[in-house]
């Protein structure tokens, strides 16, 4: 039912909801049986199942797949086998990917309005006063409100940029046809996993940053590493101002100055890559009495609770994370208090793990190191190569690594950085350790290590930081 019928059947100019969320991605999960009871709005101006299913994590994600495969087939002499990339066939592998996924989003879209006590508006919203809102030119109120409207790319002011066609995130995973030169702004999670997979794919593709390393986020061990296998697939401009921006016949041009001097970079598709930003402006959060900070973000408390009683931020449009797994968890955490007021339960507090789906693989828990100096708190570090354990020799792997970061006072893992093969997988068997609040020493010998997967990296490095823990100096 679209709003439109809801306001014909219900021409008050004003109807009151129990319960309005905003956002059906994570938001979506925020409505469970136990609320069967009561009247819910729910809001989403897009597709059901929000960024993730749609046109973020999960089709990133199946889009990798093959270009892993690709990657991988490209070169495999060293283990005495001859396998060859012969091509892609792009809009089988866009088929594949949104055949599976659009309608997963449709099914869960009519389900919900399948169900008689929920009320959907496909529409934009916004707040126009405490706890009400204004969609498709109905006004409602709720007794509570969540707000899980996430967030959206960001579009760095770049002269020309309004004159040039470009992609984002949201429409580079259904493009029509395989960029032949692909031009990718920015240089963090989306620019080096998209990049990633075009590359691998047979596109070729320019990386343009204004930092002089990609992910600069991660620990720096593992951004500066990157960056230097990265140069060996991507053309890649670091340090970079862009000049202007142009249409060309085939596509864009870009003037740029960089680490290497001023240069002219034309390419057929340009990928704005360069941040997301909360979506608090476009819903007018201040007209709800909703505090934000200098970045946007909604402000919530330990327990997901904005500055206007009754609403609740969950997701990334509090800023806390912009992880798809942290949104889950604060989902979980605002539906039981939704329905426990007097037993309120925390957002997740622990290091949050996460994992950047680029090649080599990412993934790391906790502190960077940077961060570590930066807190003055003690700590040691210990880095261990995936060529130094034996299925490390049985990959030929000379690029991976895992460095770990302990507090050797209490003798506990505080960061783990890998980049390797399955990184991602890897990081798990630290975040296990970490959120269990076992010690290294725990973690290391407590349990018995399948010999010789590639897991015993992880147990080698381990082991070195209990050693790098006992012959830790402390300072006079
Ligand atoms: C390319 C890409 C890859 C990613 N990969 C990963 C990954 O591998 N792992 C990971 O953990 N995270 C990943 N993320 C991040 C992850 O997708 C987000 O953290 C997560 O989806 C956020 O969920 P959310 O519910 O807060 O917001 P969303 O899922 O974005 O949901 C917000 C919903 O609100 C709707 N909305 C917004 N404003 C309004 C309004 N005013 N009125 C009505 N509706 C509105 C939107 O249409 C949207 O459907 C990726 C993101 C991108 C872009």
């Amino acid at each position: 039912m679209s709003s439109e019928t809801i306001a014909a059947q219900h021409p008050s100019p004003s109807r009151n909801y129990d319960l309005i969320i905003i956002g059906a991605g994570s938001g979506n999960s925020v409505i469970g049986p136990e609320m069967d009871g009561w009247r819910i709005a729910m809001i989403e101006r897009g597709l059901f199942g929000g960024t993730c299913l749609n046109r973020g994590c999960i089709p990133s994600k199946m889009l990798i797949y093959p270009a892993d495969l690709a990657e991988h087939a490209k070169d495999n002499s060293r283990y005495g086998i001859q396998t060859e990339f012969l091509g892609a066939d792009w809009p089988a592998i866009v088929q594949r990917v949104f055949g599976r996924i659009d309608p997963i989003a449709e099914g869960g879209r009519q389900y919900r309005h399948s169900l008689p006590n929920v009320d959907v508006y496909e529409h934009s919203a916004h707040f126009v006063g405490e706890r009400e809102l204004e969609v498709g030119g109905v006004r409602i109120t709720g007794d509570r409100v969540v707000i899980a409207a996430g967030a959206r790319s960001f579009i760095p002011d770049v002269p020309g940029i309004d004159d040039v066609p470009f992609h984002t995130s949201d429409s580079i995973l259904r493009i029509a046809q395989q960029p032949k030169h692909l031009i990718i702004l920015g240089g963090g999670f989306i620019a080096t996993e998209l990049g990633h997979v075009f590359q691998a794919l047979g596109s070729k593709v320019t990386i343009i940053n204004r930092g002089h390393w990609l992910l600069q986020a991660e620990d720096h061990d593992v951004s500066h590493r990157f960056t230097e296998l990265a140069a060996d697939r991507f053309d890649l401009a670091l340090g970079t101002h862009v000049e202007r921006v142009y249409r060309t016949d085939t596509g864009v041009g870009l003037e740029i100055t960089c680490d290497a001097g001023p240069r002219t970079i034309e390419g057929d598709v340009l990928l704005v890559a360069a941040g997301r930003i909360p979506n608090s402006d476009e819903l007018r959060v201040l007209a709800g009495g909703i505090d934000i900070d200098q970045l946007g973000n909604v402000v919530v408390d330990q327990y997901g609770r904005t500055s206007s009683p009754g609403v609740w931020a969950l997701g990334d449009i509090n800023g806390r994370y912009q992880l798809k797994h942290m949104a889950n968890g604060e989902a979980r955490a605002v539906r039981h208090n939704l329905l426990h007021p007097d037993d309120l339960h925390e957002y997740d507090n622990r290091p949050a793990p996460w994992a950047v789906f680029t090649s080599p693989q990412i993934g790391a828990v906790g502190v960077t190191e940077q961060l570590a100096q930066a807190s003055g708190r003690p700590y040691v570090t210990i880095t261990h190569a995936f060529g130094d354990a034996a299925y490390g020799w049985a990959m030929e792997d000379t690029t991976g690594f895992c460095k770990l970061i302990g507090d050797p006072r209490t003798r506990t893992v505080i960061g783990a950085h890998l980049m390797g093969y399955q990184a991602s997988m890897l990081v798990q068997l630290l975040v296990q350790g970490m959120h269990l609040g076992n010690t290294a020493d725990e973690m290391a010998s407590g349990q018995v290590w399948i010999h010789p997967a590639l897991s015993e990296v992880v147990e080698q490095a381990l082991l070195k930081l209990v050693d790098a823990f006992d012959s830790h100096v402390w300072p006079a």
